[in-house]
This record gives structure tokens, sequence and C-alpha cells, in this order.
């Protein structure tokens, strides 16, 4: 028994990250149109982020049927990434997954209804202190901050490197010794 994700929340999940991937160093748009004029076309699928049964991936036995098909477990993704993270669960834990969405549906809404594509620098500041969160959630459970800050790819590598400082600035109190997105000291 599958416990599938209905019609509306695909079509909700989709529309809350602007039908764009949701892994951060893709970003692919999933949907578009089809030759026919009254058709489009979607290249993403809602994934579900503790399995929709118990052979697949992070399943969570505690989760109701109701709770593994809610909207809170799905996240959009393109089909490639989709393939990806039903395939290695080591690689794409759940927590990782979680941030991935949290930060696809914030950059969603910092841009929506903008026409400048780049993020203004108001929002951007917004989202860096949000991701300096997530970052320091994840300190030490997959070893240095690195990690997650790695899955910021539209960030530059000054923007990794300060990113970097601050958290380690936050967890220990001092500036870090090796800061790895500055090169060798
Ligand atoms: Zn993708």
């Amino acid at each position: 028994m599958r416990d599938n994700f209905s019609k509306e929340v695909k079509r909700v999940i989709a529309e809350r990250v602007g039908f764009c991937c949701s892994n951060p160093s893709c970003r692919a748009r999933t949907s578009g149109p089809q030759i026919d004029p009254t058709k489009s076309l979607k290249v993403g699928v809602a994934a579900h982020i503790t399995a929709a049964s118990p052979t697949g991936l992070r399943y969570n036995p505690a989760l109701s049927p109701e709770e593994r098909k809610h909207a809170e477990n799905a996240i959009w993704l393109c089909q490639i990434c989709g393939k990806l993270v039903d395939n290695d669960a080591d690689r794409f834990p759940e927590g990782l997954l979680r941030n991935w969405k949290r930060q696809a549906e914030a950059e969603s809404l910092s841009t929506i209804g903008k026409t400048h594509s780049p993020v203004d620098t108001a929002s951007r500041l917004a989202l860096n202190d949000q991701r300096l969160k997530m970052v320091m959630e994840h300190y030490g459970i997959r070893g240095t901050p690195k990690y997650m800050i790695d899955t910021f790819d539209d960030l530059t590598t000054a923007e990794k490197a300060e990113l970097y400082d601050k958290a380690v600035f936050l967890k220990k109190g001092r500036k870090s010794k090796h800061n790895p997105y500055l090169g060798t000291e």
C-alpha cells in the first residue's frame, strides 16, 4: 500500500515553489508549453520526504497514512532530482530535504511578484539570515557547517565564506582558524 499524494497536494506544493525544483543546486523549471495551445507540460514530481510505503526510503512508521500523503511530507523536485533523492537516503536524509523545501519556499516568497529575478538586497539579507539558522540547526550533525553551506549554490564564494565565519563564531564564540572558502591561510 502506497500513500500517494492527491492531485491537489501536488499542485499546491509545485505552486509554492513557482514550479522550480526545490534542490538548491538545481532549481530547474518544471513546467512549460506543449504544442497544443490548450496544454502544458510538467517535468516535476512530488517526492515523498518520508516514504509512501514501508519498502521506500526514509520510511517513518510513526506517521499515519493521512500524514504520509499530506503536503507537509511532499517536496517538489525535477524528475532527475526526484530520482536521485529516491535512490540514496544516506545522501538525502529527511532533515536535508526539509531544509531544501523551506529554502525553496522562502526564495519563492521573496521573489514573488518582483520584476527582477535577482533577489534585492533586503530580501537577500533576510534569506541569508534564514540560511544561517539552517546551518546552525545542522551544525555538528553532518560535521562542519560546510556541508550545509555547499547546498546554497547561488551564493558567491565570498558570501559562503562570510556565512561560514558567522556560523563558527555563533557556535564557538571565536573566529574560525580555517575557512574552507578562503583557501589556505
Ligand atoms: Zn532538480
